[in-house]
């Protein structure tokens, strides 16, 4: 055997170059020289030569032929039988085989295709003639082995496919339950915190209303701020999985967002008040007075900021802004929160939305928080159509900015505030203020009123300006002015030659009660309250012009509001299996002058329907043996709609979906523990005019 080298011998490989590689099996040496020669100086062909067709299999195993050329006569071996040895052996199976005869004879020539050959050639061929069926047989069966190759390919890629789905059909099986078994943790943990929270909450609203010493009060309204901050990161971290999970869907209802902004603020007014800080807002005239999207959601943003404002700011201001923005197809209503405390750091801007990430770990301790509520912001700002940005600079303060998309909601009631009020129409107001923002703003209110304001920045000057004898028909008096206490500047006010009949308007960010003896003693006529709003500011005016010199009773001014139950007589169940609770909600109703009566499951609150009629059931919904749910289900199949009590779900569970699991059960609304005295009040002043039963 000659030409024989070791090419490998691995699987049948794709020849990159269309190399054909030919092998001669024939015992004549002569006919092997002879092809040699025809076959030399093709770059195409790579010729090898076995001599003695005892070895042709293994040669062949060992270079791999893409043809091979086959003498049938030959002294060892009877041509026929090597063809089929070559056709069983694996390696030779599909090789193209060309027999090589002595001469055309049909009968041999049949016997060799039976026997597998796929070519026959009469020796010595025509050079012309064996090179061509060379090539071609060699194409061929190299294109064939690339086929198969691909389609070996293409099946064990497509075996793999239905490996990989099917695992991934097992691990998201496996996420699903895992999602599953955290939104029902979350949830139960929600409600597992949530009812003695209400029992804190509650209790310590309730002890703030008792007669206490300062150091008591004090105790109690410590507790009472730390049940809010659990409140908030229980909150926080729900809402923050329930944005994680992409299960956030906003409302789009209609809502004043002056109101929204007003509320927001009143929030952080106190902890604003302690501190000292102004409060202020301004709304663009082009802002549309209603729109339309997720009051709530929008609320918790800025809640968020101005919280974060007002922890981080030891004095001066923290003003919120709303503008227009956008182009004419994409408006939107852009808000900014300022504030004038202690800044970020730049090399700490790109850590501040991320979630549970704070600027400095030490301000965990000095200021408390999760490092959520920006994170959370963000998010919430995002499915409105923005995000939330900012500047900030290290001791000067930093704003935050996001906005929304503005769908306004056609209003044409016009407002109060943008009439000229014959009372005040060109009424001469003096502002002492000192702080440039709420200046402005009363300012430009008083102006609208069709009023002719003057401002100062300084008691000094308020008092030189009374003192030369210039008339005024009202002050505005800052409280907390940086050189005196207002208080007391009332009363040098009052005692200045004409000063008793100036109404003296005094502006606040905590609420005066009624009844507070400096302002009696100090003849405040009116308190105007910051963040400043509009319609406040023009009642205020109205009435202090008018010479009624009361303090206004602002809704906020006590919580507690004993005449609801003789304007709204009404009979209340309360069914809760928890004691503290009930006792929270009883006192609570007791506060709004009514006396309520209690269950503790859903079968009490049948027997009680028993008893006699009702007009507003407050329903826990887990209970035991009979819930919530089935106490609200029952109840509507036994008692028709024009007699039965109204249902109020009030519940630890505040996932979502869970309201919707109420009204889906027969409720008619829904408040969340821990219950604030206002929720009560609010559900009963919206649902207690629609009672069925005679007063
Ligand atoms: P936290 O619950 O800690 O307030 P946030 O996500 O709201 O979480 O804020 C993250 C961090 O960003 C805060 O801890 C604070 O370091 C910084 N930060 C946010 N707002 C202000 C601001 N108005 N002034 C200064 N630092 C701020």
């Amino acid at each position: 055997m000659e030409n024989v080298n070791n090419p490998g011998s691995g699987p049948i490989l794709s020849n990159p170059d269309n190399t054909a590689m030919v092998l001669l099996i024939d015992d004549q040496i002569m006919v092997g020289q002879a092809v040699r020669r025809l076959l030399a100086d093709l770059p195409d062909v790579d010729f090898h030569y076995c001599p003695n067709p005892i070895d042709a299999i293994n040669a062949a195993n060992q270079i791999r032929p893409t043809v091979i050329l086959q003498d049938l006569v030959m002294p060892e071996i009877d041509g026929l039988d090597l063809l089929q040895l070559f056709r069983s052996n694996a390696a030779t199976a599909e090789t193209p085989i060309i027999v090589l005869s002595t001469k055309e004879d049909p009968l041999i020539k049949s016997q060799a295709f039976a026997a597998g050959a796929n070519d026959y050639l009469v020796k010595l061929p025509d050079k012309v003639e064996l090179i061509a069926r060379i090539r071609y047989h060699s194409r061929s069966y190299l294109n064939q082995i690339q086929r198969d190759e691909a389609h070996r390919a293409l099946r064990e890629s497509q075996r793999q496919l239905v490996a990989t789905n099917t695992a991934l059909i097992s691990v998201n099986q496996k996420l699903e339950e895992a999602t599953r078994a955290k939104a029902e943790f979350l949830a139960n943990m929600s409600h597992e915190i949530r009812t003695p929270m209400n029992g804190v909450i509650g209790m310590t609203t309730l002890l703030l209303d008792t007669e206490l010493t300062d150091e008591q009060r004090d105790f109690v309204e410590t507790i009472r701020g730390c049940g809010d901050s659990l409140l908030t990161i229980i909150n926080d971290i729900l809402d923050f999985s329930k944005i994680e999970s992409g299960k956030l869907e906003l409302e789009e209802h209609p809502f004043d967002l002056r109101t929204c902004i007003e509320e927001s603020m009143e929030l952080l007014a106190p902890k604003a008040a302690e501190k000292v800080l102004d409060l202020a807002y301004e709304i663009d005239e082009e802002v549309p007075v209603t729109l339309v999207g997720d009051v709530t959601r929008l609320r918790q943003i800025l809640v968020n900021l101005i919280g974060n404002a007002v922890k981080f700011t030891s004095q001066g201001e923290v003003v919120v802004t709303a503008g227009m923005a956008g182009d004419a197809e994409h408006r939107m209503v852009q808000f900014s929160v300022r504030d004038s405390g202690i800044g970020i750091p730049k090399d700490k801007w790109d850590r501040l939305f991320k979630s549970f990430s704070q600027v400095d770990a030490s301000t965990t301790r000095q200021f408390g928080g999760t490092g959520l509520g920006l994170a959370i912001s963000n998010r919430l700002a995002e499915f409105m159509g923005s995000r939330v940005w900012f500047e900030s600079e290290v001791g000067k303060g930093s704003t935050f900015y996001f906005a929304i998309k503005s769908t306004p909601f056609p209003d044409t009631s016009s407002l109060p505030w943008n009439e000229v009020h014959s009372n005040l129409a060109r009424k001469r107001v003096l502002v002492a203020e000192d702080n440039q923002t709420n200046q402005r703003i009363l300012t430009h209110w008083m102006g609208k009123f069709g009023m002719h304001p003057e401002a100062v920045g300084t008691t000094h000057e308020a008092m030189a300006l009374l003192q030369s004898g210039r008339a005024f028909d009202a002050l505005i008096l800052d409280l907390q002015m940086p050189d005196t206490d207002g208080f007391g500047t009332a009363e040098s006010i009052h005692r200045l030659p004409g000063g008793l009949s100036l109404p003296i308007l005094l502006l606040t960010s905590t609420h005066i009660r009624a009844g507070d003896p400096r302002a009696a003693t100090s003849g405040i006529s009116a308190s105007v309250y910051k963040p400043i709003r509009p319609k406040q500011l023009l009642d205020a005016l109205s009435q202090s012009i008018d010479r009624r010199k009361i303090i206004r009773k602002g809704p906020t001014d006590s919580v507690f509001d004993s005449s609801l139950a003789s304007r709204l007589p009404l009979k209340i169940l309360i069914a809760d299996d928890s004691r503290v609770n009930q006792m929270v909600a009883t006192k609570y109703l007791e506060k709004l002058g009514y006396r309520s009566e209690v269950a503790s499951d859903g079968l009490e609150v049948i027997q009680a329907l028993d008893r006699q009629p009702l007009d507003i059931i407050f329903l826990d919904v887990q209970m035991p043996d009979m819930d919530g749910y089935g106490a609200a289900r029952h109840i509507r199949q036994r008692w028709s709609d024009d007699v039965r009590p109204y249902m109020i779900a009030m519940t630890g569970n505040a996932m979502q979906g869970d309201k919707e699991k109420c009204l889906a059960a027969g409720m008619d609304d829904y408040i969340s523990k821990p219950v604030r005295i206002n929720d009560i009040r609010t559900t009963l002043e919206h649902w207690g005019p629609k009672r069925r039963r005679p007063a």
